[in-house]
């Protein structure tokens, strides 16, 4: 897609750190690393985030992601943990709108990397859990 960095990165009109790419992903070095590392594993079919997969794009993406883990895991042995974080839409963080999704290796509690679940005040009675529940289970498609 005309105008989408991560476009541009695949076909290599900008340069990145590559570390893996096959006929279905590109996987890159984030520039900004939260940690030494951290990865950006992407579509090569331009998707603005997780609703626009289908069922095939989603396994084809999902199937790399573990080799890649892994791989990193074997370069960096000292770490000690790994988040696989998938942001979407701009409330939830996302920034660069083809999907992507983020691999980064944590090292310590003291890493520039943190998940902040807030204090859980959003907590419903059994009967609303059960309302929320149904309420998606009648939309899977
Ligand atoms: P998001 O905030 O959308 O989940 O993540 C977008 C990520 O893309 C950010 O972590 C940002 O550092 C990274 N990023 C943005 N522009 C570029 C770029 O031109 N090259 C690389 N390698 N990463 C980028
Ligand atoms: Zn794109």
């Amino acid at each position: 897609m005309e105008n989408c960095i991560f476009c541009k990165i695949i076909d290599q009109e900008i340069p990145s750190y590559k570390i893996y790419e096959d006929e279905k992903v590109y996987a890159f070095l984030d520039i900004s690393q939260a940690t030494k590392g951290h990865t950006l594993v992407v579509p090569k079919q331009h998707v603005t985030d997780i609703f626009e997969y289908d069922d095939t794009l989603a396994a084809d993406v999902f199937a790399r992601i573990p080799k890649i883990a892994r791989a990193i895991e074997k370069a960096f042995p000292e770490m000690d943990g790994l988040n696989i974080l998938n942001n979407n839409k701009e409330l939830a963080y996302q920034s660069v709108f083809h999907s992507h999704i983020h691999l980064v290796p944590r090292y310590s509690k003291n890493d520039d990397f943190s998940i902040h679940f807030g204090n859980h005040t959003d907590q419903q009675t059994p009967e609303e859990m059960q309302a929320i529940a149904d309420k998606i289970k009648e939309q899977v498609k």
